[in-house]
């Protein structure tokens, strides 16, 4: 089921300009073009409009600016196989310097890459079932779900068939390969939200009702989430969603973004801005005349917020068996190690391994008497399941070592922060810190306890870099971005206003107050 796109009679003087690259060529059609043309005839072959669409083949130019390229990779719900893992360590070893970033919609990162590595890659990808396509783009990104589906204890039924099958819908369908702008999907039944449900464009959250005497197990539905400089929280939909009648909302969904999301300004083009201008309402009438009427809201089973941390080790829904859940410092890992932990998933574990918003990693399925094992491998001194108060709780986007868009390097200064706060600062609950190095948040500091977004300051030596600080974010029930605080800080000061701020709210919270409610 798809629906006839309406959105062509637009005023064509109106348009954004990326428009006009999009209705030239779609966007999929780009990676023909990389394949047969540009990785044959080399870099300097490529059209400026053309790099405007390497986005569907999920590659951006990266900085330095010396032709080098960033790809992302999808992993649909955060599940890889061991095989996969060693696939995608090898190609980091061969084209990316090594180096593996896990990010915050559960894909991994290369850099480095060149035009020439790009027909390579996409084919060892497709020999593991892998793809980078569309994980970037104006179009539906990879399915953002709950890590530990199938094996959660805390999870209401198995997401993952209906992971699998929106990205089998999705993935390279044209007749939604052209959406105004980037669309960020996820699905859960992980009671703790630990799939960000409420930034998210589109998302399904665990949900019950009874009908005809029975409970029925499926999902509520939220629309209009996203982050970036003018972030909205999602706001639910009226409506109860059996699994199996899932994807055909999604199709809904996107369709209206599709045809009514806005194209004319490219920074207005999220579906958050059709939903708060519409109204929810308007927006479930008009999802009622494509897909017809749904159940009323049942039961949200949603009952508190995980932010997607699993780290150590515990039961899974079957008895004798464990996840093992892993810090990766500011989700920078690399092909040595990927390597290692599709061994460990091998041998101690039910073979697959598993990525996390929060960018960590886990191991799945230790039975009890491997766990110990486990545990002794060297390499969980580093990826460790008792990672220090702060470094667990670090997260950071990619900042300027790589993003063309970044005002403030971010990766490795976040990582010196947080050793610096595990040094200076004892506290006994997780403060929650992501780091974005501009305005568009792919760190997610909206949602953080503190989030520091990347700027600069003028002093008499010049130009330096500086942070500003927000405070008070959190998901699931409650959901609030974080409070910008007045001024900004000096790069060289934040260490030592962080550490001042969290004594702070040591000293003089409340029993049982939470950081984002001081
Ligand atoms: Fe780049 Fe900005 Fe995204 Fe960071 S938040 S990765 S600096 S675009």
């Amino acid at each position: 089921m798809a629906y006839e796109a309406v959105w062509m009679d637009r005023d064509p003087s109106k348009l954004n300009k990326f428009e006009f690259y999009k209705m030239e060529k779609d966007g999929l059609d780009i990676i023909r073009d990389i394949v047969e043309k540009y990785s044959k005839e080399g870099f300097a072959s490529i059209p400026q409009e053309d790099f405007n669409l390497f986005k569907w083949a999920g590659v951006y130019q990266q900085k330095p600016n010396t032709g080098h390229f960033m790809m992302r990779i999808r992993i649909p719900g955060g599940v890889l196989t061991s095989a996969q893992a060693r696939v995608l360590a090898q190609l980091g070893r061969d084209y990316g310097r090594d180096l593996i970033d896990v990010t915050t919609r559960q894909a991994i990162q290369y850099h480095w890459l060149e035009i020439e590595h790009m027909p390579d890659i996409f084919n060892r990808l497709e020999a593991v079932g892998m793809s980078a396509f569309e994980a970037c783009g104006d179009c539906p990104r990879t399915i953002v779900g709950n890590p530990l589906a199938g094996v959660d204890p805390n999870e209401l039924f198995d997401t993952t068939p209906w992971v699998d099958e929106f990205e089998r819908f999705f993935l390279g369908n044209r007749d939604f390969s052209n959406l105004p702008r980037k669309y960020k999907i996820s699905i859960s039944s992980n009671i703790y939200n630990s799939a960000n449900a409420e930034i998210q464009c589109l998302s399904f959250t665990p949900a019950s009702k009874t009908i005809d005497g029975q409970e029925v197990l499926g999902f509520h539905v939220l629309v209009g989430g996203g982050l970036s400089a003018k972030p909205h929280l999602a706001k639910r939909l009226d409506m109860f969603v059996r699994p199996e009648e899932a994807l055909k909302v999604a199709i809904g969904v996107t369709t209206l973004f599709r045809d009514h999301g806005y194209r004319e300004k490219r920074h207005y083009a999220r579906l958050k801005y059709l939903v708060a201008e519409w109204g929810i309402e308007k927006f479930q009438e008009e999802i009622a005349k494509l897909i017809g009427e749904m159940p009323s809201l049942g039961d949200d089973r949603t009952v508190g917020w995980n932010a997607a941390y699993f780290d150590g080790v515990h039961p899974q829904n079957k008895p004798g068996l464990n996840y093992v859940g892993l810090n990766v410092p500011v989700g920078r890992t690399n092909s040595d190690e990927f390597d290692l932990l599709a061994d460990y998933a091998d041998k101690y574990g039910d073979g697959t391994i598993r990525t996390t918003v929060s960018q960590n990693i886990m191991l799945t399925g230790v039975a009890d008497d491997k766990v110990d094992a486990l545990l002794n491998e060297p390499l969980l001194q580093r990826l460790t399941p008792n990672p220090n108060r702060f470094m667990s709780r670090t997260v950071s986007c990619t900042g300027n070592e790589f993003c063309n868009l970044a005002i403030v390097e971010t990766k490795e200064y976040a990582r010196r922060i947080a050793l610096y706060l595990d040094e200076h600062v004892q506290i006994d609950e997780p403060i929650r810190i992501h780091f974005i190095g501009c305005p568009n948040g792919c760190g997610q500091k909206h949602v953080a306890d503190i989030g520091l977004q990347g700027s600069l300051v003028k002093t008499p030596e010049g130009m330096v870099d500086a942070y500003d600080i927000a405070v008070g974010g959190t998901l699931g029930p409650g959901a609030k971005y974080n409070t910008a605080l007045k001024g900004r800080v000096k790069s060289d000061q934040v260490g030592s206003v962080l550490a001042q701020l969290i004594l702070h709210y040591k000293e003089y919270r409340e029993s049982g107050e939470s950081f984002h409610r001081f």
